[in-house]
């Protein structure tokens, strides 16, 4: 695979491509394993409310801790396993760790709601509803507690059919988040008619506003359309907190980012957790706490 050994920059550029593509050759044989060895993990973000700073939900994201490369970031394995027909597998294993926890937090009478990303691909699985349904069931999870994260370019490539998907997924009692928001093609009157529940402001937007008066514009208008629509605003990306004051005055209705936290392990987040609203485990049968 690797190109023979010259002076000139030409050959090492070929080498440099194929060591990639040796990688993702790797990556791809080996992902279904990774997940049974549990080299694939999930961590928690926590996202807040804007006004209380209570936490309201933590988002999922996926990990790979490759025995030989080390952190393999999503951006890096996401698109590989779409490409080699494998993101409905990985998404049911990223699904089965967030509910897991969800369900013990739930034991711990706390009612903590949870995201999960949605690869754009997932939409065209035909029996995508039925395993998120099966899964809800199998750890005991409402459908109230499940947010799942969609792109706009998985409900414009084929709006008929995602909207049919979407919908069947709403009747379980989930909601939905336009992840990304502004970065795609979708604009806020084609949301309108998917029965979407918030919009995720892009990071790229939020992670200017403090410098650029043009990305805080973004955000001021994506927030106003939003909310005209009838729809709740995140901001992801908060990493300061003159940021976090703008979005705030702005309206914007939840927060995530380094400035709140960065994504936890599991173990990390019940700390966090307890160190910042002293929740403590309730005695078996007491109402759960919705946080
Ligand atoms: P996303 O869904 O938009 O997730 C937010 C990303 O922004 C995460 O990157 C998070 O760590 C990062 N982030 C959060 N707050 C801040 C901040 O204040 N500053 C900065 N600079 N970054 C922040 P991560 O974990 O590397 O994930 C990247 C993307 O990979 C995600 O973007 C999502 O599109 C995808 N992804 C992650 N987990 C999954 C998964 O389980 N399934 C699917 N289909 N995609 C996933
Ligand atoms: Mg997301
Ligand atoms: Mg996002
Ligand atoms: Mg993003």
């Amino acid at each position: 695979l690797l190109a023979a050994s010259d002076s000139d920059g030409v050959a090492s550029y070929h080498q440099v491509l194929d060591q990639q593509s040796l990688r993702r050759l790797q990556l791809g044989t080996e992902l279904e394993q990774a997940m049974a060895d549990g080299q694939i993990s999930v961590v928690f973000q926590p996202i807040i409310d804007a006004r209380t700073s209570d936490i309201v939900s933590v988002e999922t994201l996926v990990r790979w801790a490759h025995p030989r490369f080390g952190a393999i970031p999503p951006d890096e394995f996401i698109h590989l396993a779409e490409q080699i027909g494998r993101i409905g597998p990985l998404t049911d294993h990223v699904l089965d760790l967030a509910l897991a926890r969800c369900r013990r937090w739930l034991d711990q009478d706390i009612a903590l709601s949870v995201a999960v990303n949605l690869s754009a691909r997932c939409l065209a699985e035909p029996d995508l509803v039925e395993r998120v349904q099966r899964s809800l069931r199998r750890h005991g999870v409402p459908g109230e507690l499940l947010i799942l994260e969609l792109t706009e370019g998985s409900v414009v490539d084929d709006s008929v059919r995602s909207s049919t998907v979407l919908a069947e997924l709403h009747a379980l009692g989930l909601r939905l988040s336009m992840d990304d928001f502004g970065t795609g093609y979708s604009s806020l009157s084609q949301l309108r008619q998917l029965p979407i529940d918030e919009v995720k402001i892009d990071k790229s937007f939020v992670l200017g506003m403090s410098t650029s008066q043009g990305e805080s514009f973004i955000a001021r208008s994506i927030i106003e359309l939003a909310h005209n629509l009838g729809l709740r605003v995140v901001a992801e990306g908060v990493e300061d907190e003159l940021t976090r004051k703008l979005l705030t005055e702005m309206g914007c209705d939840k927060l995530q980012g380094f400035l709140v936290s960065r994504p936890l392990p599991d173990e990390r987040l019940e700390s966090w957790l307890l160190a910042r609203t002293g929740v403590r485990s309730a005695a078996p049968g007491a109402q759960h706490r919705r946080l």
